[in-house]
C-alpha cells in the first residue's frame, strides 16, 4: 500500500514516520523548496514526546530544548493561582519539551530522511488537487501526478486538501485576538524551566525558555507571547508567520508588568524578533475521512494556541492514523475509525479554547481580584480551580489516566 502525504510539518513527517515503522510505503510531498527553520517556540506535551521517543528522538528534543519543569498560572500582577509540575516532573514516564518550532521540524526532517530514505520526502511539491478512482487516488503537484492508496492532507490551515472537500469555507476564523511572539536572550527566570501564563484572556502574556544551549551558557533563550484583544470590530489580518511585529502596537500596554521575578517590558524591549499573528482557528468539520484520503493535524482541527496543544496533537494524529491503518487491510474503514477517534475529542478542543480553555482561569481572578489577592483560596477557593484544571486536562488528553491508557500501559 502506497500512502502520499501532502506537508512536511510537524504532523505530516511524524505521520510518515509512524506509517513507515509500521511497514507501509510513504512518500511526503511538501509545496516549499527548502524547509527552513521558520516559527518560534512550540510546546510538546508528554503524550506527544512518548510517540517522538519512540520513534528514538528524545536525544535530540533533550539536546536542543529545554525540559519543561513547571506550567505556572499567574495574575498580571505575578501573583502566583495555579503551578503544576510537568511531563517526568508530575511523575509521568515521559517529559514535556519547550523548543524552537523550526529546529524541533529540522529533528523531525532529518530522522524522516533517514528512516524513509532522502528521495521519499519530496520538497517544492505542492499539492492542487486530486480524484478518487476506484480504488487508487490521483494526486496532482502541478503538471505532475502521483497514483497513492491513502492520501494524508497535512497540509496546514491553509490545507489545499480540506479545501478541495469544503470549497465553500474561507479563510479561518478570527475572534479579534492578536498575537505578538518574539524570542530574547535574557536571565533565566523561575528556576529555568518554567511556562509563564499570566494575566487574562484579552491581556495575556505567555513565555517559556527554549533553548539548552543557552541554558548551558546560564542565559535562557525567552519565547514570548503577548496576547492582545483588538476588539469585535477590528479587520482581521491576513495570518503569516513571518509578519514583523512593531514594539509601539503593544509594548505600552505591559508597562508596568513586573513581576519582581520576571519584568514583562524588559523581557519584550531586548527581543532579537517579534511577529504579529491573528490568533485563528476554524470551524470542527463533520468529517476528515472521505473513501482513502483524510485529514490531520492543523489541516483537520486548527486550533487557537491555549494549553499548548496545535503540535502535539498533530503527533498523536500521526500515530493513530498509523495504528488504524495497521489494524485492517480496509484503508476506508481504517481512515473511517481514525476519525471516529480523533474528530469529536479535537472538535470539543477547538470549541473549549474558543471559550478560554484553561485560561478561564486567569478571567476569574481577573474578575474578582483585580488589584491582586492576599488569600488566593478566597478568590478562587481550591476545588473550583480543581475542577478547571482536572476538566482541561481530560479534554486533551493530559491527564495521567488517559496519558497511560494511549500508551497501552495497564494498571
Ligand atoms: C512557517 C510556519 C511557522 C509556524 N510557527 C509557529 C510558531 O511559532 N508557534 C506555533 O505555535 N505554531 C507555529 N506554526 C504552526 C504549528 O507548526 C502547527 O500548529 C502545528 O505544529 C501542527 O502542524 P501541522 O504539521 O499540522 O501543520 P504545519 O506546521 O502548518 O505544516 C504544514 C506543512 O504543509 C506544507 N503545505 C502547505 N500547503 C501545501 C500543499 N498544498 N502541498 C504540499 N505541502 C503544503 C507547509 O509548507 C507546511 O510545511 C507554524 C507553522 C508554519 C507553517
Amino acid at each position: 500500500m502506497k500512502i502520499v502525504i501532502a506537508g512536511a510539518g510537524i504532523g505530516g513527517l511524524t505521520a510518515a514516520m509512524c506509517l513507515h515503522r509500521a511497514g507501509f510505503a510513504v512518500e511526503v510531498f511538501e509545496g516549499v523548496n527548502e524547509l527552513k527553520p521558520l516559527g518560534v517556540g512550540i510546546n510538546i506535551q508528554a503524550g506527544a514526546v512518548r510517540i517522538l521517543s519512540s520513534l528514538g528522538l528524545e536525544p535530540a528534543l533533550a539536546a536542543t530544548g529545554i525540559e519543561t519543569r513547571e506550567l505556572r498560572y499567574a495574575n498580571r500582577h505575578g501573583q502566583t493561582i495555579w503551578a503544576d509540575p510537568r511531563g517526568r516532573h508530575a511523575g509521568l514516564p515521559w517529559p514535556q519539551f519547550s523548543i524552537h518550532r523550526g529546529e524541533l521540524q529540522m529533528i523531525l526532517f532529518d530522522a524522516a530522511r533517514r528512516m524513509l530514505g532522502t528521495d521519499r520526502i519530496r520538497l517544492g511539491q505542492r499539492l492542487t488537487g486530486f480524484e478518487q478512482r476506484g480504488s487508487k487516488v490521483h494526486v496532482r503537484f502541478g503538471a505532475d501526478t502521483v497514483e497513492a492508496d491513502v492520501l494524508i492532507g497535512a497540509d496546514g490551515i491553509h490545507s489545499a486538501v480540506r479545501a478541495q472537500f469544503y470549497p465553500d469555507e474561507g479563510p479561518p476564523k478570527w475572534q479579534g485576538i492578536l498575537m505578538w511572539r518574539g524570542v530574547t536572550v535574557g536571565k533565566p527566570y523561575l528556576g529555568g524551566a518554567t511556562m509563564v501564563q499570566a494575566g487574562h484572556h484579552t491581556q495575556k502574556f505567555v513565555c517559556y525558555p527554549i533553548s539548552r544551549a543557552h541554558a548551558e551558557r546560564g542565559e535562557a533563550l525567552i519565547n514570548w507571547i503577548c496576547d492582545l484583544y483588538q476588539g469585535p470590530h477590528a479587520a482581521p489580518p491576513r495570518e503569516d508567520w513571518n509578519k514583523p511585529g512593531k514594539l509601539a502596537d503593544f509594548l505600552p500596554r505591559y508597562a508596568g508588568w513586573d513581576f519582581g521575578w520576571l519584568n514583562v517590558p524588559d523581557v519584550i524591549r531586548s527581543a532579537h524578533a517579534i511577529f504579529e499573528f491573528p490568533m485563528v482557528d476554524r470551524d470542527p468539520l463533520p468529517r476528515w475521512s472521505h473513501g482513502r484520503i483524510t485529514l490531520l493535524g492543523d489541516a483537520a482541527h486548527p486550533m487557537y494556541p491555549i494549553g499548548s496543544n496545535g503540535a502535539s496533537q498533530s503527533i498523536i494524529d500521526g500515530e493513530a492514523i498509523a495504528q488504524e491503518l495497521s489494524a485492517g487491510d480496509d484503508p476506508e474503514k481504517a481512515l473511517r475509525r481514525y476519525e471516529e477517534r480523533r474528530l469529536p475529542p479535537m472538535a470539543r478542543i477547538v470549541e473549549s479554547n474558543r471559550r478560554k480553555g484553561i485560561d478561564v482561569m486567569l478571567d476569574i481572578v481577573e474578575e474578582r481580584a483585580p488589584q491582586g489577592f492576599s488569600d488566593l483560596e478566597a478568590v478562587l477557593p481550591a476545588n473550583e480551580l480543581e475542577r478547571i484544571v482536572g476538566d482541561y486536562k481530560k479534554l486533551a488528553a493530559q491527564d495521567r489516566e488517559t496519558l497511560m491508557r494511549l500508551a497501552g500501559h495497564h494498571h
